[in-house]
């Protein structure tokens, strides 16, 4: 489909980064090109308008997709962050990473009640991250419509963390 090819022809795959052995997949050619990345937008929001009130982004680069987003769709933009870069009063959760451990927070004073809201990020991996950003929303008394990403690591199984979500993934590696 056309968002699939669109990903596919403009992704960079950079091996050992950041870590030996894992193989990053870069969307920065795909922003960089202007005509690329508003079909890229234009079609997401095609896919998502009427259905959500609010774009949430997931630090850092679900935050590129998710502000033209939602100025698309005329609907706000909520901000997931990472734990310490949020100023209070914020929630959080705590989530293991393979090594070690993560943090995200959101503040509850920036959503809407009952706001359906769409979760956007680059790359699902583990599922750990939007796992958080899922119960962020929740506990912030708006529910989630779906998890989009750009593109899914299935070896990682991430969906089976979010086995009660739509899960929309364009590519599959
Ligand atoms: P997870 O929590 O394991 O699903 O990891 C997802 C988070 O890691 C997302 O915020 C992604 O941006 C980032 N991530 C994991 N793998 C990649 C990759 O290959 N390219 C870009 N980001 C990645």
């Amino acid at each position: 489909d056309q968002l699939a090819e669109l990903i596919t022809t403009h992704l960079r795959e950079i091996p050992d980064f950041p870590e030996k052995g894992i193989l990053f997949r870069d969307i920065t050619p795909l922003l960089a090109d202007g005509e690329a990345f508003g079909q890229l937008i234009d079609l997401l929001a095609a896919r998502y308008r009427g259905k959500v009130d609010a774009i949430a982004g997931l630090e850092s680069r679900g935050f590129v997709l998710a502000a033209p987003l939602a100025i698309k769709l005329g609907v706000g933009m909520l901000t997931i962050r990472k734990g310490g870069k949020l100023p209070g009063p914020v929630i959080g959760v705590d989530y293991d990473l393979e090594y070690g451990s993560a943090r995200m927070e959101i503040r509850p004073d920036s959503v809407r009640e009952n706001d359906r809201v769409l979760i956007i990020d680059d790359v699902l991996a583990t599922g750990g991250t939007a796992k958080a950003a899922i119960e962020l929303v929740e506990r912030s008394g708006a529910s989630v419509t779906a998890v989009c990403v750009l593109m899914e690591l299935l070896a990682l199984k991430g969906r089976d963390q979010l086995s009660a979500y739509e899960v929309d993934a364009f590519v599959s590696f």
